[in-house]
């Protein structure tokens, strides 16, 4: 049996530009919320997941 997963941004919260792709499983319900650098504010901020 196949996973499904469907392909997302991460967004990040500080300047809102998309700097990551990922993905999940279709049915997973919780948020992803990472801590990873962005290059546009030079720092490690916190970036939510953003549909495709
Ligand atoms: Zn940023």
């Amino acid at each position: 049996m196949k996973i499904k997963e469907r392909y997302i941004f991460l967004e990040c919260t500080t300047c809102s530009n998309r700097n990551y792709t990922t993905h999940k499983r279709l049915k997973a319900t919780y948020k992803l919320e990472k801590k990873k650098y962005c290059p546009f504010c030079r720092k490690h901020t916190g970036h939510k997941e953003k549909k495709l």
